[in-house]
Protein backbone atom coordinates (compact mmCIF):
# COMPACT_ATOMS: atom_id res chain seq x y z
CA UNK A 1 0.00 0.00 0.00
CA UNK A 2 1.46 3.57 -1.06
CA UNK A 3 2.63 4.73 2.72
CA UNK A 4 3.25 8.18 3.75
CA UNK A 5 7.18 8.01 2.00
CA UNK A 6 5.26 7.16 -0.89
CA UNK A 7 2.52 9.64 -0.89
CA UNK A 8 4.92 12.35 0.05
CA UNK A 9 6.93 11.85 -3.21
CA UNK A 10 4.07 11.59 -5.06
CA UNK A 11 2.62 14.85 -3.68
CA UNK A 12 5.60 16.53 -4.59
CA UNK A 13 5.87 15.78 -8.40
CA UNK A 14 1.98 16.30 -8.49
CA UNK A 15 2.53 19.49 -7.22
CA UNK A 16 5.63 20.48 -9.54
CA UNK A 17 3.85 19.10 -12.77
CA UNK A 18 -0.04 19.20 -12.33
CA UNK A 19 -0.83 22.57 -9.95
CA UNK A 20 -2.35 25.18 -11.49
CA UNK A 21 -3.33 23.38 -14.59
CA UNK A 22 -7.12 22.99 -15.66
CA UNK A 23 -9.50 20.01 -15.90
CA UNK A 24 -10.23 19.66 -19.35
CA UNK A 25 -12.36 16.84 -18.98
CA UNK A 26 -12.96 14.06 -16.15
CA UNK A 27 -14.22 10.60 -16.73
CA UNK A 28 -15.15 8.01 -14.40
CA UNK A 29 -14.21 4.55 -15.30
CA UNK A 30 -14.47 2.31 -12.11
CA UNK A 31 -18.01 4.15 -10.18
CA UNK A 32 -17.56 2.16 -7.19
CA UNK A 33 -14.74 3.87 -6.51
CA UNK A 34 -16.13 7.24 -6.27
CA UNK A 35 -18.06 9.38 -4.09
CA UNK A 36 -19.56 12.30 -5.68
CA UNK A 37 -20.57 14.48 -2.55
CA UNK A 38 -20.08 17.94 -3.89
CA UNK A 39 -21.45 17.17 -7.35
CA UNK A 40 -21.15 15.31 -10.21
CA UNK A 41 -17.87 13.37 -10.66
CA UNK A 42 -17.83 13.88 -15.10
CA UNK A 43 -20.01 17.22 -15.09
CA UNK A 44 -18.50 19.17 -12.02
CA UNK A 45 -14.67 18.94 -12.62
CA UNK A 46 -14.33 19.95 -15.85
CA UNK A 47 -12.94 23.68 -16.09
CA UNK A 48 -11.89 23.72 -12.38
CA UNK A 49 -8.07 24.63 -11.90
CA UNK A 50 -5.79 22.44 -9.67
CA UNK A 51 -4.13 24.71 -7.19
CA UNK A 52 -2.41 22.00 -5.58
CA UNK A 53 -2.01 19.00 -3.71
CA UNK A 54 -1.22 18.06 0.47
CA UNK A 55 -1.03 14.60 2.59
CA UNK A 56 -2.50 13.91 5.22
CA UNK A 57 -1.13 10.78 6.54
CA UNK A 58 -2.21 7.95 3.96
CA UNK A 59 -4.64 10.32 2.14
CA UNK A 60 -3.62 12.57 -0.67
CA UNK A 61 -5.59 15.31 -1.52
CA UNK A 62 -6.16 17.68 -4.38
CA UNK A 63 -7.53 21.35 -4.32
CA UNK A 64 -9.71 22.44 -6.65
CA UNK A 65 -11.12 26.27 -7.60
CA UNK A 66 -14.32 27.37 -6.37
CA UNK A 67 -14.16 25.50 -2.43
CA UNK A 68 -13.47 21.68 -3.93
CA UNK A 69 -11.61 19.27 -2.77
CA UNK A 70 -10.73 15.44 -4.43
CA UNK A 71 -9.77 13.66 -1.21
CA UNK A 72 -7.95 9.76 -2.16
CA UNK A 73 -7.73 7.07 0.37
CA UNK A 74 -5.37 4.64 -1.94
CA UNK A 75 -6.06 1.75 0.62
CA UNK A 76 -4.01 -1.48 -0.64
CA UNK A 77 -3.26 -0.93 -3.90
CA UNK A 78 -4.38 3.12 -4.98
CA UNK A 79 -2.05 4.59 -6.80
CA UNK A 80 -1.58 7.53 -9.47
CA UNK A 81 -0.57 7.96 -13.01
CA UNK A 82 0.75 11.18 -14.85
CA UNK A 83 0.94 10.41 -18.70
CA UNK A 84 0.12 11.80 -22.00
CA UNK A 85 -3.73 11.55 -22.67
CA UNK A 86 -2.51 9.72 -25.97
CA UNK A 87 -1.43 6.63 -23.96
CA UNK A 88 -3.43 3.55 -23.56
CA UNK A 89 -5.51 3.50 -20.03
CA UNK A 90 -4.35 0.32 -18.12
CA UNK A 91 -7.36 -1.86 -17.22
CA UNK A 92 -7.33 -0.88 -13.57
CA UNK A 93 -7.68 2.74 -14.16
CA UNK A 94 -10.73 4.11 -12.16
CA UNK A 95 -10.52 7.67 -13.54
CA UNK A 96 -8.96 9.92 -15.66
CA UNK A 97 -8.97 13.60 -15.25
CA UNK A 98 -7.34 15.30 -18.63
CA UNK A 99 -5.43 18.25 -17.91
CA UNK A 100 -4.81 20.80 -19.99
CA UNK A 101 -1.24 20.46 -21.07
CA UNK A 102 -2.12 17.40 -22.86
CA UNK A 103 -1.49 15.26 -20.27
CA UNK A 104 -3.93 12.91 -17.85
CA UNK A 105 -3.83 12.50 -14.45
CA UNK A 106 -5.54 8.83 -13.68
CA UNK A 107 -6.21 7.09 -10.73
CA UNK A 108 -5.70 3.59 -10.93
CA UNK A 109 -6.29 0.68 -8.36
CA UNK A 110 -5.78 -3.09 -8.88
CA UNK A 111 -8.32 -4.31 -6.36
CA UNK A 112 -10.60 -1.07 -6.03
CA UNK A 113 -10.61 -0.99 -2.65
CA UNK A 114 -9.34 2.62 -2.64
CA UNK A 115 -11.80 5.80 -2.50
CA UNK A 116 -12.09 8.80 -3.75
CA UNK A 117 -14.41 11.56 -2.60
CA UNK A 118 -15.63 14.96 -4.25
CA UNK A 119 -16.64 16.99 -1.41
CA UNK A 120 -16.64 20.70 -0.32
CA UNK A 121 -14.04 21.98 1.49
CA UNK A 122 -15.45 22.12 4.36
CA UNK A 123 -16.89 18.85 3.88
CA UNK A 124 -13.66 16.93 4.86
CA UNK A 125 -15.70 15.20 8.14
CA UNK A 126 -17.71 13.36 5.68
CA UNK A 127 -14.38 11.37 4.74
CA UNK A 128 -14.12 7.82 6.82
CA UNK A 129 -11.45 7.68 8.99
CA UNK A 130 -9.70 10.86 7.87
CA UNK A 131 -9.94 12.72 10.72
CA UNK A 132 -9.25 9.44 12.97
CA UNK A 133 -5.80 9.58 12.01
CA UNK A 134 -3.42 10.74 14.60
CA UNK A 135 -0.37 13.19 13.76
CA UNK A 136 1.70 12.51 10.51
CA UNK A 137 5.10 10.41 11.28
CA UNK A 138 7.28 13.12 9.74
CA UNK A 139 5.66 15.66 12.49
CA UNK A 140 4.98 13.62 15.41
CA UNK A 141 5.11 16.20 17.87
CA UNK A 142 6.68 15.19 21.20
CA UNK A 143 7.19 12.19 22.66
CA UNK A 144 5.06 13.04 25.98
CA UNK A 145 2.27 13.17 23.28
CA UNK A 146 2.92 9.93 21.51
CA UNK A 147 3.14 8.20 24.71
CA UNK A 148 -0.34 9.69 25.39
CA UNK A 149 -1.95 8.46 22.54
CA UNK A 150 -0.11 4.73 22.91
CA UNK A 151 -2.01 4.62 26.31
CA UNK A 152 -5.60 3.20 25.31
CA UNK A 153 -4.03 0.79 22.96
CA UNK A 154 -3.76 -3.05 23.78
CA UNK A 155 -2.37 -5.86 21.39
CA UNK A 156 0.32 -6.14 19.22
CA UNK A 157 2.55 -2.84 18.91
CA UNK A 158 2.80 -3.69 15.12
CA UNK A 159 -0.71 -3.22 14.68
CA UNK A 160 -1.27 -0.15 16.58
CA UNK A 161 1.71 1.25 14.63
CA UNK A 162 -0.54 0.82 11.01
CA UNK A 163 -3.41 1.53 12.50
CA UNK A 164 -3.00 5.19 12.06
CA UNK A 165 -4.58 6.57 15.15
CA UNK A 166 -1.11 6.97 16.87
CA UNK A 167 0.95 8.27 13.96
CA UNK A 168 -0.31 8.42 10.74
CA UNK A 169 1.34 7.28 7.35
CA UNK A 170 2.84 3.55 8.35
CA UNK A 171 1.52 0.74 6.91
CA UNK A 172 2.51 -2.49 6.36
CA UNK A 173 6.53 -1.62 4.83
CA UNK A 174 7.32 0.60 7.06
CA UNK A 175 5.82 -0.73 10.30
CA UNK A 176 8.59 -3.34 9.37
CA UNK A 177 11.30 -1.10 8.83
CA UNK A 178 10.91 1.25 12.16
CA UNK A 179 10.28 -2.04 13.94
CA UNK A 180 13.27 -2.83 12.98
CA UNK A 181 15.40 0.32 13.13
CA UNK A 182 13.89 0.53 16.72
CA UNK A 183 15.11 -3.20 17.94
CA UNK A 184 11.38 -4.25 19.03
CA UNK A 185 9.98 -7.67 18.35
CA UNK A 186 6.90 -7.24 16.08
CA UNK A 187 4.15 -9.07 18.05
CA UNK A 188 5.32 -7.37 21.22
CA UNK A 189 2.18 -6.72 23.37
CA UNK A 190 2.21 -2.87 23.89
CA UNK A 191 1.80 -3.03 27.40
CA UNK A 192 5.50 -5.19 27.14
CA UNK A 193 7.05 -2.40 25.98
CA UNK A 194 9.51 -0.49 28.09
CA UNK A 195 10.76 3.38 28.12
CA UNK A 196 13.55 2.70 26.30
CA UNK A 197 11.92 0.81 23.35
CA UNK A 198 8.60 3.22 23.05
CA UNK A 199 11.42 6.25 22.93
CA UNK A 200 12.96 3.73 20.22
CA UNK A 201 10.12 3.66 18.25
CA UNK A 202 8.79 7.40 18.48
CA UNK A 203 12.62 8.23 17.41
CA UNK A 204 12.54 5.43 14.72
CA UNK A 205 8.83 6.22 12.85
CA UNK A 206 10.07 9.97 11.77
CA UNK A 207 13.66 8.60 11.29
CA UNK A 208 13.08 5.66 8.61
CA UNK A 209 10.00 7.69 6.97
CA UNK A 210 12.45 10.85 6.62
CA UNK A 211 15.01 8.51 5.26
CA UNK A 212 12.60 6.80 3.01
CA UNK A 213 11.32 10.17 1.94
CA UNK A 214 14.55 11.32 1.07
CA UNK A 215 15.55 7.88 -0.91
CA UNK A 216 12.64 8.14 -2.91
CA UNK A 217 12.84 11.83 -3.96
CA UNK A 218 16.05 10.58 -5.79
CA UNK A 219 14.54 7.53 -7.55
CA UNK A 220 11.14 7.80 -8.55
CA UNK A 221 11.08 9.57 -11.78
CA UNK A 222 7.85 10.50 -13.87
CA UNK A 223 6.12 7.22 -12.75
CA UNK A 224 5.23 7.74 -10.15
CA UNK A 225 2.50 4.85 -10.20
CA UNK A 226 5.70 2.74 -9.78
CA UNK A 227 6.29 1.64 -6.07
CA UNK A 228 9.52 1.84 -5.48
CA UNK A 229 10.70 -0.26 -2.47
CA UNK A 230 13.91 -2.62 -3.40
CA UNK A 231 16.04 -0.69 -0.46
CA UNK A 232 14.15 -1.63 2.18
CA UNK A 233 16.08 -3.31 5.13
CA UNK A 234 14.00 -6.58 6.29
CA UNK A 235 10.45 -5.75 5.00
CA UNK A 236 10.31 -8.64 1.88
CA UNK A 237 13.04 -9.90 2.57
CA UNK A 238 12.40 -13.03 4.12
CA UNK A 239 15.69 -15.83 3.85
CA UNK A 240 17.82 -12.76 3.12
CA UNK A 241 20.92 -11.69 5.77
CA UNK A 242 19.77 -9.22 8.62
CA UNK A 243 21.80 -6.02 7.30
CA UNK A 244 22.83 -5.42 11.42
CA UNK A 245 23.79 -9.21 11.99
CA UNK A 246 24.08 -11.09 9.15
CA UNK A 247 20.99 -13.77 10.35
CA UNK A 248 18.11 -14.99 7.96
CA UNK A 249 15.45 -12.73 7.87
CA UNK A 250 11.83 -14.42 9.33
CA UNK A 251 9.09 -13.87 7.34
CA UNK A 252 5.41 -14.55 8.34
CA UNK A 253 1.84 -14.22 6.54
CA UNK A 254 1.24 -13.66 3.20
CA UNK A 255 0.34 -11.48 0.14
CA UNK A 256 0.00 -7.40 1.71
CA UNK A 257 0.04 -8.72 5.29
CA UNK A 258 3.82 -9.72 5.47
CA UNK A 259 5.71 -9.24 8.54
CA UNK A 260 9.59 -9.39 7.99
CA UNK A 261 11.54 -8.95 11.16
CA UNK A 262 15.20 -10.33 12.47
CA UNK A 263 15.01 -12.71 15.28
CA UNK A 264 18.25 -11.54 16.83
CA UNK A 265 18.16 -8.23 16.14
CA UNK A 266 14.32 -8.09 17.64
CA UNK A 267 14.24 -10.99 19.95
CA UNK A 268 10.85 -11.93 21.47
CA UNK A 269 8.66 -15.29 21.43
CA UNK A 270 5.63 -15.41 19.54
CA UNK A 271 3.55 -16.33 22.37
CA UNK A 272 3.49 -14.37 25.71
CA UNK A 273 5.66 -11.49 24.94
ZN1 LIG B 1 19.75 -9.03 12.77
Amino acid sequence: MPEAPDLEVVKDHLNRRVAGLTIRSAKTLKPTVIRSLAGDFQTDLPGRAVEGFRRRGKFLMAGLSGSKLLVVNPMLTGAFQLCDSSKPLYKRACFTLSLADGRDLRYLDQRQMGRVYYVNDDGLAQVPRLDEQGPDALSPGSFEEFQERLRPFRGEIKGILTGGRVLAGIGNAYADEILFAAGVYPFRKKKALTIDETRRLFDMSKAVTQEAVDILRGRVGDDIHVKVRDFLKVHNRGGQPCPNCGAAITQIGANQRVTSYCRRCQPGLLVGN
